[in-house]
């Protein structure tokens, strides 16, 4: 199976792409989370996009696409994948459709005031990457592994704010891009994750 996971940041596709890649055994592709580990390990890659993703803006789609189109040819994605974060413009999409056939797209829908609530309180365990927020624990330490919270630097108000102009005007267009393919399968990402999750097995014809 192939499949993509669309929606605004904050909407839930990390989360959910987790999930579903263990239940059906596929492999997860973030694109955010392959910039973010060039951007650790400081390649030449990392020095390229940090400005842009500190400033929520997007990278470019030949970088983009290049990492993506050579993480889907190694060996295990022959299985299937979840791409989640790409594609994030028509363009991408365009890419990724002259080389692969896709199952389903799903899209996680979730209304802008509900997206900054969630993103600007988000914090991340620096060792293991488990989510929190703010609402929900105040500690500083990770309760999984003990390693420090932080806070991503694209996780800030002024910066959020940016990140869901960038996806109304770059990647919501895709929304109907898919529906005219006949690919789309819209979710409720308001509801709680374990509904969102039954929600996008049934889609999938799994559940
Ligand atoms: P994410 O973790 O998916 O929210 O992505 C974090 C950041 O990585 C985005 O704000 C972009 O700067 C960059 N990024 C991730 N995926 C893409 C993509 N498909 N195209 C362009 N930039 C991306």
């Amino acid at each position: 199976m192939k499949i993509v996971l669309l929606g605004p940041p904050g909407a839930g596709k990390g989360t959910q792409a987790v999930r579903l890649a263990q239940k059906l055994g596929l492999v997860h592709l973030s694109t955010g989370d392959l910039f973010r580990a060039h951007i650790k390990n400081q390649t030449p890659l990392g020095r390229k996009v940090k400005g842009l993703m500190d400033a929520g803006q997007l990278v470019p789609d030949d970088v983009t696409w290049q990492l993506v189109a050579q993480r889907i040819a190694e060996d295990d994605c022959a299985g299937g994948y979840i791409l989640d974060g790409f594609p994030r413009t028509i363009r991408q999409a365009e890419l990724l459709g002259e080389q692969e056939t896709l199952d389903a797209v799903i899209d996680i829908e979730v209304d802008g005031d509900v997206l900054m609530h969630r993103l600007c309180g988000r914090r991340v365990c620096v060792a293991c990457g488990a989510p929190y927020h703010t609402s929900h624990y105040t500690g500083d330490t990770c309760t999984r592994c003990g390693a420090a919270l932080m806070q991503r630097d694209d996780d800030r108000p002024e910066t959020v704010k940016s990140r869901l102009a960038v996806y109304e005007a770059q990647t919501a267009p895709l929304i109907a891009y898919y529906r005219e393919r006949g690919l789309l399968r819209p979710v409720d990402g308001a509801q709680e994750t374990e509904n969102v999750f039954a929600e996008i097995l049934r889609l999938l014809g799994v559940a």
